[in-house]
């Protein structure tokens, strides 16, 4: 590849609004541009990385015996209402109407669409078991898009789905998966961890994530770092398995919820990722300042009927969530008619209650807030609110606490997912009447199995492990172009011309993906260019070099350059 056919479109500085690093660099390296909100193109350079982050995943998919296909974007609505998730999924789900007034939604994820494949096309055990995967385009409408292609509205996913006669073989699958996974980020040239994730509503202790290791992860992970001990779960799980003491009635949920400057019923619900209309009320608001030190909104709120508290998703923006025990639950709500202090600030969180089953009477504090913006009133943060208190304070799991396999204590790390994977059992095989002929020519219900991979935010993971003040470091597997061939006088000497171009070809005929900056730019403008694009491997090309026959070789990382021969460049490089 030539840099003049190509395309290099770098800045100087990153637009204002990129918190994060790799958010930052892949704007300024040219890597991405936005479009809209969470919503971004991938310049031929960016393109370049997502395609090698997406050929490892595939190639190593299919090692596994998994099928690529291909799914519709665009979904109809009948499926969805056939698995409940109509329903259930919440504002994430962007739905619309085609022309003749049909619904549709844009797919999150593709359960129902796999299962409507399955159940149509697979009548016999003897086609089981199966995998199918695809690397597709996902639409999420996150409540809060950010970093970038980090946490997108629109992304790419690599999802596989598993079928399967018994339970037995789907774990089977699962742990084939859960191998290929350690192996697909360990490719990547990614520090991470597989960590034991809720199954939530399913139950069980059938799901992983994937984190890549990273102070600005949106996740926090639990760990024990003995020698002897492998564990590690995220917090929520963690929390999940507390000790029955911290635990508490699982009819009332106490949780802390930051809602930056969102109190009324539909922002809440969004937040978490609830249906409006089980939102009866949003009843009263504190002001705290929790997650990581950001200032938030903690509200009460009263939910209508019976929900299965597993469901109830709260975004990583939330923070966590626990059980709350009657005790507590009375105690936070009698700090909050009218707020007169003191308020035990670790009640002053969300409180959500199940009317129907609601131990205290609702009426007894409604009037707590006042009714334009669900504010209360006359509360003077500071003075009853007392401060100082720590994030640690509303969480059941801290760094310190006894790891529940005993053999040591737990830390607390912070995460991206970037892999989950889950035994699906048959909730939706259920739900959309899956079955397959038994051998016995009966007809069973399917055991399913899926496989997420967040091939995009991939890319951004990769960036925070890997940059320096110059820019970013990718590991050889993910960048845009292996070595960068940049002469020093293309245009203006013979010799450099021929010594570059002929470069550029061995390379190319040793397999080696090289680009040659045959641009007429200034050197320190060519090599800045390279260091914030993150090529691992750098070769100049020079008259006073050539004269001897010899070349300047500088890895990305390396702090010298270095004389190599000329003809041992291939070589050196492979
Ligand atoms: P998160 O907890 O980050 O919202 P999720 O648990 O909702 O992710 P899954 O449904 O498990 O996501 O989807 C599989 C994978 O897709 C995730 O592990 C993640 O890598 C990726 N992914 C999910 N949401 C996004 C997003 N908004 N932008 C980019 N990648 C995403
Ligand atoms: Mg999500
Ligand atoms: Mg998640
Ligand atoms: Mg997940």
């Amino acid at each position: 590849m030539r840099a003049s056919q190509f395309f290099i479109s770098t800045l100087k500085e990153a637009p204002s609004d990129a918190e994060i690093v790799s958010h930052q660099l892949m704007l300024r390296a040219g890597l991405i541009r936005r479009l809209a909100g969470g919503i971004y193109s991938w310049l031929p350079m960016g393109l370049r990385v997502l395609r090698k982050v997406e050929n490892i995943v595939r190639e190593e998919m299919n090692r596994a015996g998994a099928i690529e296909l291909l799914m519709p974007a665009v979904q109809p609505a009948e499926l969805w209402q056939e698995s409940g998730r109509w329903e259930q999924y919440g504002p994430e789900l962007l739905r619309f109407k085609d022309r003749h007034q049909r619904d549709f939604v844009i797919g999150p994820t593709h359960e129902e669409v796999i299962t409507d494949i399955a159940r149509r096309e697979i009548k016999s055990y003897r086609q089981l078991p199966r995998h199918f995967y695809q690397i597709q385009t996902k639409f999420r409408d996150e409540i809060r898009p950010r970093f970038g292609v980090m946490r997108g509205r629109e992304f790419l996913m690599k999802d596989g789905y598993s079928f399967h006669t018994s339970f037995a073989d789907l774990q089977r699958e699962y742990a084939s998966m859960h191998a290929t996974y350690t192996r697909i980020f360990s490719r990547l040239g990614l520090q991470f961890r597989a960590v034991a994730a809720d199954t939530g509503s399913i139950g069980g202790s059938g799901s992983h994530e994937f984190h890549v290791l990273a102070d600005s992860g949106e996740d926090a992970i639990a760990y024990c770092p003995a020698a002897d001990s492998d564990y590690a779960a995220n917090v929520e799980l963690a929390e999940a398995l507390a000790p029955a003491a911290t635990r508490a009635a699982p009819e009332l949920m106490l949780a802390n919820v930051h809602t930056p400057g969102k109190t009324r019923c539909e922002d809440v619900a969004a937040l978490l990722d609830l249906p409006v209309q089980r939102m009866v009320k949003t009843i009263a608001v504190v002001r705290n300042e929790l997650e990581v030190g950001a200032p938030g909104w903690f509200c009460l709120i009263l939910l209508r009927g019976d929900h299965d508290l597993n469901e109830i998703k709260t975004q990583k923006l939330l923070g966590d969530f626990r059980f709350a025990s009657d005790e507590e639950i009375k105690r936070a709500i009698g700090c909050l008619p009218g707020y007169i202090g003191p308020v035990d600030l670790r009640f002053a969180h969300m409180i959500a209650v199940y009317a129907d089953r609601a131990v205290i009477n609702m009426s007894d504090f409604v009037c707590g807030a006042n009714a334009e913006g669900y504010h209360l009133t006359g509360v003077n943060f500071g003075r009853d609110v007392p401060e100082p208190y720590q994030v640690d304070d509303f969480r059941n799991v801290v760094a310190g606490d006894p790891s529940p396999d005993g053999k040591g204590l737990l830390e607390i790390c912070r995460g991206i997912e970037v892999g989950h994977i889950f035994q699906l059992r048959t909730k939706y095989a259920a739900a959309l009447k899956c079955t397959f002929l038994n051998e016995s020519g009966q007809p069973q219900t399917m055991e399913m199995g899926c496989y997420g991979i967040g091939v995009s935010r991939i890319v951004g993971a990769a960036i925070e492990q890997g940059n320096d003040e110059r820019g970013i470091i990718f590991p050889a597997a993910l960048a845009p172009f292996e070595v960068v061939i940049v002469p020093m006088g293309y245009h203006k000497s013979e010799a450099v011309r021929a010594a570059a171009d002929r470069l550029l070809g061995d390379l190319a005929a040793a397999g080696i993906d090289a680009i040659l900056d045959d641009r007429d730019e200034r050197p320190g403008s060519m090599f800045a260019d390279w260091d914030l694009i993150g090529v691992p491997h750098r070769v100049v090309v020079g008259e006073r070099g050539l004269k001897e026959g010899r070349l300047e070789y500088k890895g990305r990382r390396d702090a010298e350059a270095q004389m190599l021969a000329a003809a041992e460049v291939p070589a050196f490089l492979q």
